[in-house]
């Protein structure tokens, strides 16, 4: 592949027909692979990616787990086929790079803390690569920690913003990322909060602050389209199916909560016997201490786990 003669038509266009402001079409599908706990297929121009989370799950082995938190662990990959010229498999340097500035990506909006010594693990495979894949993954990797119902403040949006020939353009293109001036990968929360950013090249302080507000407006469409992936996959379970669930699951519920009324009833019987007038109104009152002294064990139970647990690290 050689440099273009030019990256701009007369009208001002891009080498693919955008505007200096739009980014290429993507299009995502959300749970994707039934074995991961969550995941995304992204397509964003040329570059496909499959992203896979598990987890949360305890972290093995034991003495890498951290007491007040979980850790979210990163694995960027491009397969062997991703590109024109074969990539040697396994870890490069490259990856090992992206795997760490993604991971970082996550941290400001993943509720760690609410999985102490848990790990939470994102994988995203680049299928094919077509320039800015870092940022195509970390699209791919927020969506699929979502369908993993991993909490989170927000998604992340990622988005690359460059200068070719002079001019500053979103979402760099292959040739545009090959042969231009400046390649400045971002991410940011959905407050605009920016998580990373990177660059490779030169620009002017009024182009660097230029080229965030273009920036901005990218993962702003970006997010937009990963909140329609959302919608559509949660969409999928419409009220029927949850009504049909609730209708076969009372019936039973129903059958326990009678006999063991009727066996309240027999004490209570036997108590009146007994005691007396003034029970009645105890047995009244018996009603709610009942349903309280029910939950006790449940929760003394998990303390002892807890405690046993504690005791066991
Ligand atoms: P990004 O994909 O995030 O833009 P780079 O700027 O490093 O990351 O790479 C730009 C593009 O160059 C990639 O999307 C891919 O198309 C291509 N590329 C990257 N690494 C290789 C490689 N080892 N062999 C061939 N092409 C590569």
């Amino acid at each position: 592949m050689s440099k273009p003669e030019k990256f701009f038509d007369d009208e001002g266009l891009r080498l693919d027909g955008r505007r200096v402001d739009e980014i290429r079409p993507m299009k995502i599908e959300v749970g994707v692979l039934s074995r991961a706990d969550g995941s995304c297929y992204l397509e964003w121009g040329n570059n496909k990616v499959l992203a896979g989370v598990f987890g949360p799950r305890e972290l093995h082995p034991r003495r890498m787990q951290r007491p007040d938190t979980a850790i979210v662990r990163y694995r960027y990959s491009m397969a062997a086929f991703s590109v024109e010229d074969r990539i040697r498999p396994g870890p490069n340097r490259r990856a090992t790079e992206i795997s760490k500035v993604s991971r970082e990506a996550f941290e400001p909006v993943v509720l760690t803390h609410l999985y102490p010594g848990a790990v939470i693990d994102v994988f995203a495979e680049v299928l094919q690569a077509d320039a800015g894949t870092r940022t195509a993954a970390i699209n791919a990797a927020t969506i699929a920690l979502a369908d993993a119902g991993i909490p989170m403040k927000g998604l992340v949006s990622a988005c690359a913003v460059g200068k070719v020939d002079g001019k500053l353009v979103l979402d760099l293109g292959k040739d545009e990322d090959n042969y231009g001036d400046a390649d400045l990968p971002v991410a940011m929360t959905q407050d605009g909060d920016v998580t990373l950013i990177q660059m490779d090249g030169n620009l002017t302080q009024d182009e660097f602050k230029e080229a965030m507000e273009l920036v901005k407006v990218g993962c702003k469409q970006i997010l937009e389209i990963q909140r329609e992936a959302l919608k559509d996959k949660f969409s999928q379970f419409d009220n029927e199916e949850i009504e049909e669930e609730t209708v076969v699951e009372a019936p039973e519920s129903e059958v326990e909560v009678e006999e063991t009324i009727e066996a309240e009833v027999v004490m209570t019987e036997e108590a009146e016997s007994e005691i007396g007038d003034e029970v009645e109104e105890d047995d009244e009152n018996d009603d709610e201490p009942d349903e309280y002294t029910g939950d006790e064990p449940d929760e003394n139970t998990d303390d002892e786990d807890v405690e046993e647990g504690e005791t066991n690290e």
